[in-house]
């Protein structure tokens, strides 16, 4: 079990860390964000959700914005760069940010320009916030100057529809002037490579190109499955948000995944799990997929 650490108060910073083969995997943080907890669940009842998840009176959960450092070879990777400082205050307030990125990343030693590369998964808004931060002038840059920004082209283009379901979530101050000034690498079809032991695969349903992020070293094989799974509670294959484009999708690529996962014992990575960031999958006597992770 590669776990090395797992953060033991809600406050911490870091929230957990392993060492795998040549890389070393810290899940650094920009806090907790509160989400309607009947959106995270999709049709399941909140008699069943509540017994695994707080819900506070305006029936929101607390969701962690993970955000993972990867150094392996000469590169220091990111993935994810949560929901950012470029809110207004109204949507603040409504969700609970907490803006805890910049001192996670410097709890874990990284300085903006030491990354080498960022990975968007997706391009929802909770998920490449800190992409970008606001100049005086009010113009977007770049918060990690020296990085190559990685995202997928549907997702681009799905954004750039501003559909009615999912507009808000697509902010083209996330990505647009990345994408015009070059520095964010725009990749197509279902897999490629990032760098050497670090590869994005697609697993639609949530979004039409949600990609994972598999990092392979020394036998080993950590991957962050994105929203495919946010949290160790969504590990039921119909345990699907509401948020989903497309949950039927989603529901078929968790069976694909945890194929491969379980028999390969893959350290899972999720995205929105505060206290359980990290764990391995096995199947219980019923056959269901359930969580080895330490909880706090
Ligand atoms: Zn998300």
């Amino acid at each position: 079990m590669p776990i090395e650490q797992i953060a033991s108060n809600d406050s911490d910073l870091l929230r957990a860390r392993a060492t795998v083969g040549d890389a070393e995997i810290t899940v650094c943080t920009d806090g907790t964000a509160l989400f309607d907890g009947g959106a995270m669940f999709g049709v399941v009842p909140k008699a069943l959700w509540s017994k695994k998840v707080e819900a506070d009176e305006q029936n929101r959960i607390a969701i962690g914005l993970n955000c993972v450092v990867v150094r392996i070879g000469s590169k220091t990777v990111l993935i994810e760069t949560g929901f950012g400082n470029k809110l207004t205050s109204k949507v603040k307030a409504l969700y609970g940010t907490q803006q805890r990125l910049p001192a996670s990343l410097a709890a874990a030693g990284v300085a903006p320009e030491q990354v080498d590369i960022v990975i968007n998964t997706h391009l929802h808004w909770d998920h490449c916030g800190w992409n970008t931060v606001l100049d005086a002038d009010c113009t977007a840059r770049p918060y990690f100057p020296n990085a190559q920004y990685i995202a997928h082209r549907g997702e681009v283009e799905h954004g750039r529809l501003q559909l009615e379901r999912d507009r808000v979530s697509y902010v083209a101050a996330n990505y647009e002037p990345l994408i015009a000034s070059g520095q964010m690498r725009l990749i197509e079809g279902m897999e490629a490579e990032v760098c050497p032991g670090v590869r994005v695969e697609c697993f639609p349903g949530h979004t039409a190109n949600l990609l994972a992020v598999h990092i392979e070293s020394g036998g080993e094989h950590p991957c962050f499955v994105s929203d495919l799974i946010p949290t160790a509670a969504h590990l039921p294959l119909g345990w699907v948000m509401a948020f989903d484009l497309d949950p039927v999708r989603t529901i078929a690529e968790r069976k694909r995944f945890y194929a491969r996962a379980v028999a390969e014992k893959w350290l899972l990575l999720f995205p929105h799990d505060h206290r359980c960031p990290m764990t391995t999958l096995h199947l219980d006597a019923k056959g269901n997929v359930v969580s080895q992770g330490t909880s706090v």
